[in-house]
């Protein structure tokens, strides 16, 4: 609710504070339980930030995070640490987040070393489970991240997600390093996970069509806030926000019948260090009006679950 997360940029004389990015600039959303929520964006949107601090890897700079109805902002580290179980991430680049020194067994073991209270047999029975729940044999666990695909090592990350019986996972841009053929392999396993153990995901993407298939709903970010969100199908059918429909009329068409008609949107993205005043839309929108140059647009219900923040929709014409 209202979350923002600022960074300081430091320079000039002395290296004082000269400037702030404003990477997640007042986002509010909220996941239901069994549900997985697609977030998209190009990079620098503040996606990946958002998540990180939804579970206070980052400190928020403002807002709340409350999670199954607890104000979770607060939390002193050892009630943080409790909560963690609960709470997990999937990081975009396997190899990065895994220890190359570490045997999987190793890597997997760790976070039941910290949360569970199984004895050290019990333990590595459970990692043997988790490698066959995420698709790898028992006979992996003595090996090293190195010796893996990657496809294989983000079964890997998975298994470490999955060891305490998570409730919340932040997917964090799990398939955008992968090739195209195992992308839709992972997809697909993130999916069963989801229906056996009942999770929740908030998947984080920079493209739509990485996000279709899996998602329930899905949201798009666009300069640290959400511009629209909506279910998967009215956001894919009847996009309303004008950066939505760019990013969707890059989406190759399901029916090559009917393309799409491309909006190819001008300029850069701005730098959210010096992010443009009204829209931080307006500097690239097609429709934009004089109204967007001034006012924020609010990111409201325009219908039936189906947010957008868009002076096209809003009261203010
Ligand atoms: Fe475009 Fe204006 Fe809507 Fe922003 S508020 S997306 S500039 S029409
Ligand atoms: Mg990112």
């Amino acid at each position: 609710k209202g979350l923002k997360k600022y960074f300081d940029i430091n320079g000039g004389v002395f290296g004082r504070k000269v400037g702030e990015v404003k990477a997640v600039d007042g986002v509010s959303f909220a996941v239901m339980e069994g549900e997985i929520l697609g977030i998209v964006g190009e990079s620098g949107c503040g996606k990946s930030t958002a998540g990180k601090s939804i579970l206070r890897l980052m400190e928020p700079t403002e807002g709340e995070v409350r999670f199954e109805d607890r104000n979770i902002t607060n939390l002193n580290p050892e009630e943080m640490r409790q909560l963690r179980r609960d709470m997990q991430i999937i990081f975009q680049d396997p190899y990065a987040s895994l220890n190359p020194r570490h045997t999987v067994e190793k890597i997997i073991n760790e976070p039941l070393l910290i949360h569970s209270e199984l004895s050290s047999e019990q333990r590595k029975e459970r990692v043997q489970e988790l490698l066959e729940i995420v698709g790898l044999s028992a006979y992996h666990a003595s090996r090293y991240p190195h010796q893996f695909s990657g496809g294989q090592r983000q079964r890997i990350g998975i298994a470490r997600a999955l060891a305490n019986n998570p409730k919340l996972i932040i997917c964090d841009e799990p398939v955008s390093a992968l090739d195209v053929s195992v992308q839709s392999q992972i997809l697909n396993l993130m999916e069963e996970l989801r229906d056996e153990f009942n999770l929740t995901y908030v998947f984080i993407a920079h493209d739509l069509s990485v996000v279709k298939h899996i998602s329930d709903r899905v949201g798009v970010m666009y300069l640290g806030r959400m511009v629209e969100l909506t279910t998967k199908d009215k956001l894919y059918d009847e996009p309303k926000h004008p950066y939505t429909q760019a990013l969707l009329s890059a989406v190759p068409s399901p029916d090559p019948d009917v393309p799409r008609d491309r909006v190819i949107l001008k300029g850069d993205v701005p730098s959210p260090a010096n992010p443009p005043a009204g829209c931080a839309f307006h500097t690239r929108c097609p429709q934009a009006m004089d109204i967007c140059k001034q006012v924020r647009p609010q990111f409201e219900e325009i219908e039936d679950n189906h947010f957008v923040a868009c002076h096209l929709y809003g009261d203010v014409q």
